[in-house]
């Protein structure tokens, strides 16, 4: 058996541990007789499961007493609609910022339910900066303020929290979720899909402040409900029950690699490290502004666009794959999420640089 680096932008790599373990589990788990894919969501096996995965994510995010924890399906990509329907109550306002890919989507899908007040916005620098929080224009009557915390195809990340000033501040962090230490109190919700950080695909993280629930319109279904799902523990329906034992496994690894702080330190010392290969390369670039740059995703592009084919068969020949950039952006990029092991950057640097000497 060989295995890949895989540098996808999500579903993305996960650590080998995690998968060693669920093949060892999978017909077994723990002498139950079953696999946790046949488990009812009821029984005391996957409660326990259940019971785990949120104390964990608690203790790893210092998650307050004071706020609830969600997992739900429809991906980061359903609450870019059911966060407005949530949490605007009486409002009929709610600040954005436009930083990138994601950010915009979330705008477009808040559109129908409310007056998008587009606090920021990055589009006159192709997405490549974040706008100075100075100047942000933040309305003391929206019902809330909506970034992203990185943004997974422009490559672009905030490195502080910024100041709502006083609104509820509600964050997109599905691609730098447990890559940084953050301080929860500062949020009013936070949200973010598995794939990229925190396991398979299926599961979508939600946590809320408890004075932001109890606002939802009735045109909701109730399974997108936030008090509703949290009367019922996130279950008012069948949830994914595999992808969240895959999501427990992994906050367990993250635990014995000795929590955010120390994956922090680690993503901090990969992405140095691929930021300077580019910087000191006469072939590859990335566009984004230095203070801004993502520890998660680093958009790269060739000097000459025609090498780009070439670029990424002989990577894929040397077991670096995923490395093509998004359609919109194109060139390359390199997603190095917390199971992105050092060696993986290793390998890829002296591949560029190889490539490099060679072209
Ligand atoms: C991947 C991603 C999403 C969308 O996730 P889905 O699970 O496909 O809905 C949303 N926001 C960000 C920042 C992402 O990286």
């Amino acid at each position: 058996m060989t295995r890949i680096f895989n540098f996808s932008a999500g579903p993305s790599m996960l650590p080998e541990a995690v998968l060693q373990q669920a093949k060892d589990e999978l017909l077994d788990w723990r002498g139950s007789g079953m696999s946790v894919m046949e488990m009812s969501h009821r029984g005391k096996q996957f409660s326990s499961i259940a019971t785990e995965l949120e104390a964990d994510l608690r203790t790893l995010m210092g998650v307050p007493e004071n706020y609830r924890v969600l997992f739900l399906q429809g991906g980061a990509s359903a609450q870019f609609s059911f966060i407005p329907q949530n949490l605007l109550g009486e409002k009929t306002k709610a600040c954005y910022v436009k930083t990138g890919a994601w950010s915009e989507k979330a705008i477009k899908d808040a559109k129908p339910y409310c007056d998008v007040i587009v606090s920021a916005n990055s589009e006159g620098s192709n997405f490549t900066t974040i706008p100075e929080l100075a100047s942000w224009e933040i309305d003391p009557e929206a019902a809330y303020l909506h970034y992203t915390s990185n943004e997974t195809i422009h490559g672009v990340e905030f490195n502080t929290t910024p100041d709502a000033k006083g609104l509820p501040l509600v964050c997109d962090m599905s691609s730098n979720i447990l890559s940084r230490s953050i301080d929860v109190n500062e949020f009013g919700l936070i949200y973010a899909g598995s794939q990229k950080n925190m396991g398979a695909a299926g599961v979508t993280v939600v946590i809320v402040r408890d004075d932001l629930l109890g606002k939802c319109s009735k045109f909701v279904p109730l399974v997108f409900n936030y008090a509703e799902q949290v009367k019922n523990q996130s279950m008012l329906n069948t949830p994914t029950t595999y992808s969240w034992y895959l999501m427990g496994l992994v906050l367990k690894w993250v635990q014995t690699q000795g929590g955010v702080e120390s994956m922090e330190q680690r993503n901090i010392a990969k992405s140095v490290k691929l930021y300077q290969a580019i910087d000191n390369s006469t072939l590859y670039r990335n566009p984004v502004e230095i203070v801004s740059r993502s520890r998660m995703n680093v958009p790269f592009i060739l000097a000459n666009e025609a090498l780009d084919k070439e670029f990424l068969t002989a990577a894929e020949a040397a077991g670096l794959n995923e490395l093509k950039g998004h359609r919109s952006v194109g060139g390359m990029r390199a997603s190095i999420y917390n199971a992105m092991p050092e060696s993986g950057i290793d390998a890829l640097i002296s591949f560029m640089q190889e490539f490099e000497r060679t072209h």
